[in-house]
């Protein structure tokens, strides 16, 4: 049976009664207690440096040559608070209210409104770090519009949020390592979860199997080691790149998510994933990554395609009259500035109907003109330019449009070539963010007692479609604001337990099946590189379980990916040997678990009937095109427990909203 542990009472003092009564350890039983902490991003540097600072003896792994480097850093855009900072009319429980809907009632209410109460911690304790948030001339932090809400809570730094952020982070982290507190372990991959009973007196074992440690991969040596922890943090990221082509770093990969699934950890909403709207076009079949221009760029860009279909000319003479902004005409409400799922849609939509632009005809237009013309006016009267010509005005509004997305700006046109303060950006929808992950219960922790998941790793507050700017506001709550009082909980019971001997049979026989793994790997010597195997996965995915689904689909995309698990197996190659840096044999071990990851995936899309959020069943849909929910069917957590391979049985955790009741969503 699965049991969420949300505490009883009122929605609002949840939080606030769990903490004032959970269990505590003392600071000399905290010494004594050791805690593995599997990623360094935004999520794991934050849990590790504040449970450090608590005083528990916490070893960090991540597999890049420094935690500066997790995909954290590339977060652009910004990070949400319920400050108010703007007077609009913002509060905490519009931004729990906000992320229930952004997520289509698809994700659990007391979680949700505790990441709002946090919401405005994470930014004090960022700011008391030296986070450089831009500021207003009068030294208040700035904010700005992220889709699915009608204020302005962003808090943002340029288009390098998730870099300053991890960095006011790493330092906390190196802080701790310094200290002697935290034991860092660059260039390691945990390949395995090792778990195990306790035993009584009398050395017999007792009770249900907990998780105790892990088996990593020294990634320059090839050397495996074992760890003991009494408890493990997974905060290991998203899993966007199992369809090949997305936003992720490239090195991003579901291989500890996946191997605590194995050993017994429920995943949440496999199929839950967020394709962004404003990235950059596919442009052939050479690429490997895609790149995406913050969703910030909606604030003031405006989106559009042509009236007529493929028309061919330059967007420069095309006139107002002959544009299409679609969303401002379908969705008045919110515009632009819709959530994530709806922008993506009518994106396809509009290229699937023929008027999409660019020699693809995949693309839409995000365009600058009027508000480089709009700001340039601003600033004109500021300076009391009276009468300004067009051309002062244009210059002041790209000065100011320079200012605040200077960086993209650059990074669109190194790529495409074009300068889009020019000519309008072209722009089309990307895999960029997974919801689902592993089920967690309100403390975080899996169906594993003493594993957790934390951050992009586990099924998350997002439901069905995440808002933007609320992936590192829940990593960060996750890690600085929720895991220090709730492991606490669960590590005031273990003071008694000393640490366990990596020679223990639990460990040896852990680290046995994770060798013989990598010889089997290695011993196929087949013809085909692991590369080739990836790209045809994320082709399946893509077409098959990506922006929209149906049945017959994902039927055939199921028997795809599982004559595809065959043939890796039996055909691979992959150069090199194992007791050496070897990142082919990296990338197969992946590969091979974002193939199985990927069968799962259609397994859920394929039970869930409904349409939801970023899950879009072609057969459940609204005469206008819109995602139809079920909610007589479908309000529930699709929590997915591995029985053996390809099988897999589908726990339901019903979801209760008691505040936020569920409506169809409207952004019009
Ligand atoms: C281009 C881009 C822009 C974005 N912009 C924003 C934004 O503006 N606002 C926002 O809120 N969100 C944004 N997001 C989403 C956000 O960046 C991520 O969801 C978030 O940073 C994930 O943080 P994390 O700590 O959970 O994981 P990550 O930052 O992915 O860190 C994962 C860590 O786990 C480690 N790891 C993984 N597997 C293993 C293993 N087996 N063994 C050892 N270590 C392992 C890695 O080394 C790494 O340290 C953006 C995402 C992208 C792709």
């Amino acid at each position: 049976m699965l049991n969420s542990k949300i505490p009883a009472g009122q929605l609002e003092l949840k939080w606030t009664d769990y903490k004032g009564h959970c269990k505590l350890v003392n600071p000399a039983n905290k010494r004594k207690l050791e805690i593995i902490v599997i990623g360094t991003g935004l999520a794991g540097a934050s849990a590790a440096a504040t449970l450090g600072e608590l005083g528990y003896k916490v070893k960090a792994f991540c597999f890049q040559d420094s935690p500066r480097r997790a995909h954290s850093i590339a977060a652009q855009g910004g990070i949400n608070a319920a400050k108010n900072y703007q007077n609009d009319g913002d509060s905490v429980f519009r931004l729990f209210y906000d992320t229930i809907k952004g997520g289509d009632y698809r994700a659990r209410e007391a979680n949700v409104h505790r990441l709002a109460e946090v919401s405005a911690n994470i930014i004090d304790q960022c700011v008391a770090q030296g986070v450089p948030f831009a500021r207003e001339y009068g030294g208040l932090l700035s904010n700005r519009s992220f889709g699915g809400t009608q204020v302005q809570r962003t808090f943002y730094a340029a288009g390098q949020t998730g870099q300053q952020l991890l960095i006011g982070a790493y330092q906390q982290l190196e802080r701790q390592i310094s200290l002697g507190n935290v034991t860092m372990y660059s260039r390691h991959e945990m390949l395995d979860i090792v778990m195990m009973k306790d035993k009584d007196k009398n050395g017999n074992e007792i009770g249900e199997a907990k998780c105790r440690g892990i088996i990593a991969r020294d990634l320059i040596t090839g050397e495996l080691e074992r760890h003991f922890g009494h408890a493990v943090l997974l905060c290991s990221g998203g899993y966007g790149n199992v369809f090949y082509l997305s936003t992720n770093a490239m090195g991003s990969n579901v291989t500890a998510a996946w191997k605590a699934h194995r050993k017994g950890a429920y995943f949440g909403n496999p199929c839950y994933t967020q394709i962004h709207p404003t990235c950059i076009p596919v442009s052939g079949d050479h690429q490997s990554k895609l790149t995406l221009m913050s969703e910030s760029l909606r604030n003031d860009g405006r989106i559009w395609v042509p009236k007529k279909q493929n028309d061919t000319r330059k967007a420069s003479d095309i006139p107002e009259e002959e544009r299409d902004y679609y969303l401002e005409r379908r969705y008045p409400a919110f515009g632009n500035l819709v959530p994530r799922d709806v922008a993506s849609r009518a994106a396809k939509e509009r290229c699937d109907a023929g008027y999409g632009v660019g020699s693809s005809k995949q693309a839409v237009y995000l365009d600058y003109a009027a508000a480089i013309v709009r700001y340039g006016k601003i600033e004109c009267g500021k300076l009391g330019i009276s009468n300004p010509s067009a051309e002062v005005i244009r210059k002041h509004g790209v000065d100011v449009v320079k200012e605040k997305y200077g960086n993209l700006f650059d990074m669109y046109e190194k790529i495409t070539g074009e300068n889009p303060y020019e000519v309008p950006m072209r722009i089309y929808p990307a895999v960029h963010y997974t919801m689902g992950g592993l089920w967690v219960d309100y403390e975080l922790m899996t169906s594993i007692p003493g594993l957790y998941a934390l951050g992009e790793a586990n099924f998350s507050d997002h439901g069905a479609n995440r808002l933007g700017a609320s992936a590192l506001m829940q990593g960060l709550a996750d890690g600085y604001f929720v895991i220090p009082y709730t492991i606490g909980n669960y590590l005031a019971d273990e003071i008694a337990t000393k640490a366990v001997s990596v020679d223990d049979p639990a460990f040896v026989q852990a680290e046995k099946a994770v060798r013989e793994r990598i010889e089997k790997l290695m011993g196929i010597k087949g013809k085909q590189s692991v590369e080739s195997f990836h790209k045809r996965l994320g082709k399946i995915m893509w077409d098959k379980c990506g922006m929209a689904r149906n049945e017959e689909g994902l039927k055939q995309a199921i028997a795809e990916i599982q004559q595809l698990k065959k043939e890796f197996w039996s055909d691979v190659r992959i150069p090199g040997d194992i007791k050496e840096m070897n990142p082919e044999l990296d990338k197969a071990n992946r590969v091979a678990d974002f193939i199985e990851l990927g069968e799962l995936m259609c397994k859920d899309a394929l039970n869930r009937k409904e349409s939801c959020g970023g899950h879009f069943r072609e057969e459940s849909q609204t005469e206008e095109g819109e995602a139809k929910r079920d909610d007589s069917n479908f309000q529930y957590v699709s929590a997915w427990e591995f029985k053996g391979e390809s099988e897999w049985q589908l726990h339901k955790e019903e979801l209760i909203f008691d505040v936020a009741k569920p409506t169809q969503r409207s952004y019009k």
